[in-house]
């Protein structure tokens, strides 16, 4: 939005803008704008086109939008008067607004190919049969739509009972609800930390990785296990989930243990009743089940 200090309403960029603007660069050397003009066929006055003829070559081949002329943005009301509401503001035009969108799907998928095992990546509420676990599922979309009324959801049964799929299926719904949100798995993540722990060289990046876990908006930690080996394994671990527990920061963590199998501080954060809801996969493990069985369990 403009304001005085801002007249034209934008916003400053941030290192991703640059990544978003060199991704749309490859991008529009191979692929014209959907909706584009013909090549060969440049439109009147585009900017464009005198900067690129003294630079050389040109970088990109945006062809003009022909609503706002390859500018971008339209004037919110034209014809307005200088005393006139939403003189001299600017909206964005459709082609801006459809690049947006385009680049946080690319976004999107980047980072799910950055987190995600490939068994997450189809993995969705969709897909997932709500009689298996009827409880967990509805517990498992709520948090990942904000309604839950606890910030945190604990869930745990067996080995293959889905609760890793209903994780997977919440990650990609915030996604789509543009939530920040991040998934790990623990023991890698637990791993990962030990690692940069010991690395002195560089003692900022572990901080760093650390600090991402603690504050990021919604988390899902997959995998949540008893043996952690070393005393500072288990405390990170637990100021991790302190620290969320405090500040009411929506986590999701599955299981196999029930969280009586707990270790003991982790298990007075996580059995409170106020803060976290449990829920209990009873489900059989649908990898094993033989093929009638699990037919059964499918039609269901
Ligand atoms: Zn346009």
């Amino acid at each position: 939005m403009p304001t005085d200090s801002n007249p034209s309403g934008l916003r400053r960029l941030s290192a991703g803008d640059l990544a978003i603007s060199r991704r749309m660069t490859r991008r529009n050397t191979l692929l014209p704008p959907p909706g584009s003009r013909p090549p060969g066929r440049p439109a009147a006055g585009d900017p464009g086109s005198r900067r690129d003829a003294i630079e050389g070559p040109p970088q990109i081949v945006r062809l003009a939008c022909p609503d706002c002329n390859g500018q971008g943005w339209l004037p919110a009301a034209p014809g307005a008067l200088p005393d006139e509401p939403g003189f001299g503001r600017l909206e964005p035009c459709r082609c801006t607004v459809a690049r947006w969108e385009e680049d946080r799907q690319q976004l999107r998928a980047e980072r799910m190919a950055e987190e995600l095992p490939w068994e997450g990546w189809t993995a969705a509420f969709a897909t997932f049969q709500r009689a298996r676990a009827p409880e967990c599922f509805d517990a498992a979309r709520d948090w990942a739509n904000g309604i839950l009324d606890e910030p945190f959801l604990y869930l745990w049964g067996g080995t293959g009972s889905g609760k890793s799929h209903l994780g997977y299926a919440a990650y990609h719904r915030l996604l789509e609800r543009h939530e920040e949100v991040m998934w790990r798995n623990v023991p890698v993540l637990i791993t990962r930390l030990f690692e940069l722990g010991r690395d002195k060289s560089d003692p900022s990046a572990f901080r760093l990785a650390f600090e991402d876990v603690l504050r990021v908006r919604f988390l899902i930690l997959d995998d949540l296990g008893a043996e952690y080996g070393t005393a500072f394994v288990a405390d990170r671990l637990y100021q991790i989930l302190n620290e969320r527990y405090a500040n009411y920061r929506p986590t999701f963590i599955t299981s196999n243990l029930t969280p009586e199998q707990l270790d003991g501080r982790l298990r007075s954060r996580l059995c409170d009743a106020e803060r976290c809801r449990e829920a209990w996969n009873a489900s059989p493990d649908f990898r094993v089940l033989d093929p009638v069985a699990r037919r059964t369990t499918e039609a269901r």
